[in-house]
């Protein structure tokens, strides 16, 4: 190494010495995070698939420390990626290699700051797990209705950064329509207080909706107001089997209208999917006797006193709505089979059963998960071509969904006596997103871009768009700073000629 080398190098050392110092300063230095042993949890992420390096984890404890954190960060030229309850799916929670960086863990901001009963909404702040989110609002009678199987360690800050969906969006939308303000800290360190839970503001533009589902690449969100829902006073859960997955508009339309669009959950459960469960998971209970090959795990939920009334028999009136619309549904042909939970331990085992199917496709061994959305009337025409397609090249398609949004979880596995490594993946690929493309669905439904979907957003996001998303990113965080590699594709250099 030459003298100038060296010099630089010790410059460099010294500079980071000198921020790290004054990071320490803010936070706390326990909560600086730079031994490999202490940082290696922050490292990885729940897919096992995505390994960052970083300078070091920093835990703040407050917006306003978040806010000098990035001044420091960003005056070393240090990037920063916003880190929660490390279950997103895609790789964007973690640093991408080449860039000094730091993590920055939302864990100690954890508080649930109010609740307001009059306006059914609640405060908290971006480090809170979704389900101890879930039992304060039930504390208060109240629901708080993003659901999905990571709910015991994700964040609301990762559920806001992803825009995460899960099973209740059929009836409340995703995290985006659930949330009325947030707190953020932008890359120049200033800090967007929009906590006020106003319903209607429309003073300029929506900068919450901008943040929403950036990934962390606008700004670090460290605390948000949400739509508070009533408790539902009776609920109706239960697992079909359809004729055929054409029908499943039809059946969600007819339940739907009897029940004045109660419908909670509305998920697709093929007989392969409780197939793999039931391998994973031995003690669950198959929820029909025969395999339903188009099954649909479904809840309906009502907060209205009528709705839970009881008749002689002991069933509430929406218990009644429901097997009224069912029979009816049997009788033209579209449902072949039909059971209802009879106690609340069979409704929250069918829950647990459709919450489990990630873990068990994991289990089940490798596999190339699809996160995709359709619209109502062409899943069935997806589903049908792409597994003949897929099928025909030795992959057994593991298919789930919130079917409800039109959001299929499309896994491709191998087939029985196949070897994943020889699989011709990249063929199978091309073909759906192809096929998706032909029939007008997103190539991401609900899980984010991060790093794993930079080459579909390349390949598949219009232009235009990506122009757009590329201006905004220049202007708010000129630097690159915020969570860079993930999100946005690099522009491609045009390559020779003038
Ligand atoms: C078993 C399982 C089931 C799942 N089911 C669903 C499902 O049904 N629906 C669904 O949508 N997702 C699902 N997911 C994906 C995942 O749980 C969600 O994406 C979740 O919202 C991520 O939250 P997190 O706190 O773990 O975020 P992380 O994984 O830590 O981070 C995710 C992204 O958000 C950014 N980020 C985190 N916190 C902040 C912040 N405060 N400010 C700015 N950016 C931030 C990160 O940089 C990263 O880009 C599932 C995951 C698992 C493991």
């Amino acid at each position: 190494m030459s003298r100038t080398q060296t010099r630089s190098s010790n410059t460099e050392a010294l500079s980071q010495t000198a921020t790290l110092a004054a990071v320490r300063e803010i936070v706390g230095a326990a909560h600086v995070l730079v031994e490999p042993a202490d940082m290696a949890g922050f490292l990885e992420d729940w897919t096992g698939v995505y390994r960052g390096d970083a300078l070091a984890v920093v835990r703040p404890s407050s917006a306003e420390d978040v806010s000098e954190v990035v001044k420091i960060c960003a005056a070393a030229g240090w990037a920063i990626v916003p880190q929660g309850g490390q279950t997103g799916l895609c790789g964007g929670g973690l640093p991408v290699a080449g860039r000094a960086s730091i993590i920055l863990s939302l864990s100690r901001m954890n508080a649930v700051r109010s609740i307001d009963l009059a306006g059914r909404t609640v405060i908290a702040e971006a480090g809170v797990v979704l389900e101890t989110l879930h039992e304060k609002a039930t504390e208060h009678g109240l629901v708080f209705p993003l659901m999905f199987g990571a709910k015991g360690s994700c964040t609301i800050g990762g559920n806001l950064a992803t825009n995460a969906g899960g099973s209740n969006v059929v009836r409340h939308g995703n995290t985006r329509e659930l949330c009325l303000g947030i707190e953020a800290v932008m890359p120049d360190g200033t800090i967007i207080n929009a906590l006020t839970g106003l319903r209607k503001d429309n003073t300029g533009y929506d900068l919450k909706n901008l943040l929403i589902g950036a990934e962390g690449t606008l700004g670090i969100i460290t605390a948000a107001v949400f739509k508070l829902s009533a408790m539902p006073l009776t609920r109706t859960t239960g697992f079909l089997s359809l004729a055929s997955l054409a029908d499943a508009p039809r059946v969600l339309n007819a339940m739907q209208d009897r029940t004045g669009g109660a419908v909670e959950a509305y998920e697709y459960m093929p007989a392969s999917a409780v197939d793999v469960i039931c391998q994973a998971f031995p003690d669950t209970r198959r929820p029909l006797d025969s395999p339903a090959e188009t099954g649909l795990f479904f809840e309906v939920a009502s907060n209205r006193k009528d709705d839970a009334e009881l008749d002689e028999a002991g069933e509430s009136h929406l218990q009644s709505l429901v097997f009224e619309t069912l029979e009816e549904l049997m009788e033209d042909g579209a449902i072949s089979d039909a059971m209802i939970a009879q106690s609340e331990q069979q409704r929250l085992d069918l829950w647990k059963m459709r919450e489990s199917i990630l873990e068990a496709i994991t289990e089940n061994g490798p596999a190339y998960h699809m996160d995709i959305s359709l619209p109502l009337a062409a899943i069935a025409d997806f589903v049908g071509a792409m597994d003949t397609t897929v099928e025909s090249m030795g992959f057994r398609p593991l298919t789930v969904g919130h079917l409800g949004d039109g959001n299929l979880h499309y896994a491709l596995s191998a087939a029985e006596g196949r070897d994943w490594n020889t699989l011709p993946l990249a063929e199978a690929k091309e073909e759906a997103f192809a096929l998706l493309s032909r029939l007008n669905g997103s190539f991401s439904a609900e899980h984010g871009i991060g790093q794993s979907k930079l080459d579909l957003m390349a390949k598949l996001k219009q232009p235009s768009q990506l122009a757009a998303m590329r201006a905004i990113k220049g202007a708010l965080d000129p630097a690159g700073l915020m969570n860079p590699g993930k999100f946005i594709p690099d522009p491609v250099e045009p390559t020779g000629g003038r």
